[in-house]
């Protein structure tokens, strides 16, 4: 299937690793520009010099920097010509007990999952709707449908954001403008991140590494963990021309962990 994007611009946050990567990865298969951003420009530029070798017919630049910035995200904005796709994504906040959470932990966690991706659409959307055409891509948590208990920070700024979304993407100066503004809700995916909080998990539970891995692979309906590129091609299809009548949804990918018919 032609997406129908091919020559976009993309502003993917948040890709040099992971599930940003993946969403990196399938938009520029599908021709579009992309700029790259994360705070550490070593692992940017092997992202970005893979991602020219593999589609030499896109323009692929990068924003190094802190995306929860004011100072990240105007770099990240200046990169991008003009931004038809926004890919929102931050590293998620650190696991632990509400009770041991200060009032900074709880603003440091609300600017990179909530404030930041209202930030970046404030400054894109509405040019988005005077071209006719936009895509706008949350990265949240699966945990939004269904908390972990020690994840409270993740859980609380993503949820607000989902509410915020849920009214604004309903705007018709936006939706009737063909502006898209979608979430996608990460299970486990094998990341880097997933990686670091299993092997915390494997500490405490004094497993190996290898052997918590396979007991919470085994947890899951589908006996495994997704794969970044999954996640990527679902983005690409939400970001792709023919998804203009798919907004305000919360888009699930956890291989049917969530035990709910809804
Ligand atoms: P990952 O493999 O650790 O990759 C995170 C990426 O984000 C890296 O490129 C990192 O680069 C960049 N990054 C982190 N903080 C940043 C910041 N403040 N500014 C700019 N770039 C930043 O993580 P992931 O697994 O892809 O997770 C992505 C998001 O999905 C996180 O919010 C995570 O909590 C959420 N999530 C993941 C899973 C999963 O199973 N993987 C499940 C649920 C939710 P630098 O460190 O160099 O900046």
């Amino acid at each position: 299937m032609d997406l129908g994007i091919a020559g976009k611009w993309a502003l993917v946050c948040a890709g040099s690793k992971g599930l940003g990567k993946g969403c990196a990865q399938a938009l520029a298969a599908e021709g579009v520009n992309v700029v790259v951003t994360a705070r550490g420009a070593e692992a940017l530029e092997a992202t970005a010099a893979e991602l020219r070798a593999a589609y030499p017919a896109v323009e692929v630049r990068t924003a190094a920097g802190d995306i929860a910035t004011p100072e990240g995200r105007a770099a990240a904005l200046a990169a991008c010509p003009q931004v038809d796709i926004l890919v929102n994504n931050a590293g998620g906040p650190p696991a632990g007990d509400f009770r041991d959470w200060t009032r900074e932990n709880w603003i440091a966690a609300l600017d990179a999952n909530m404030l930041t991706p209202i930030e970046l659409i404030k400054a894109t959307v509405d040019a988005m709707a005077e071209r006719g055409f936009g895509r706008v891509v949350n990265i949240t948590s699966a945990a939004v449908k269904m908390p972990y208990e020690a994840l409270g920070l993740s859980n609380g700024a993503r949820a607000g954001l989902t509410g915020f979304i849920g009214s604004l993407a309903r705007q018709t100066r936006l939706a009737s403008r063909n502006v898209t503004i979608n979430n996608m809700l990460p299970g486990p995916f094998e990341t880097q991140r997933l990686i670091s909080t299993m092997a915390a998990g494997a500490q405490r539970s004094g497993q190996t590494l290898d052997a918590f891995l396979d007991t919470r692979r085994a947890v899951n309906p589908t006996r495994r963990f997704g794969d970044p590129a999954e996640f990527g091609a679902m983005c690409a299809f939400l970001c792709s021309r023919h998804a203009g009548y798919i907004t305000a949804q919360n888009i699930v990918l956890d291989g049917g962990a969530y035990p709910g018919t809804l």
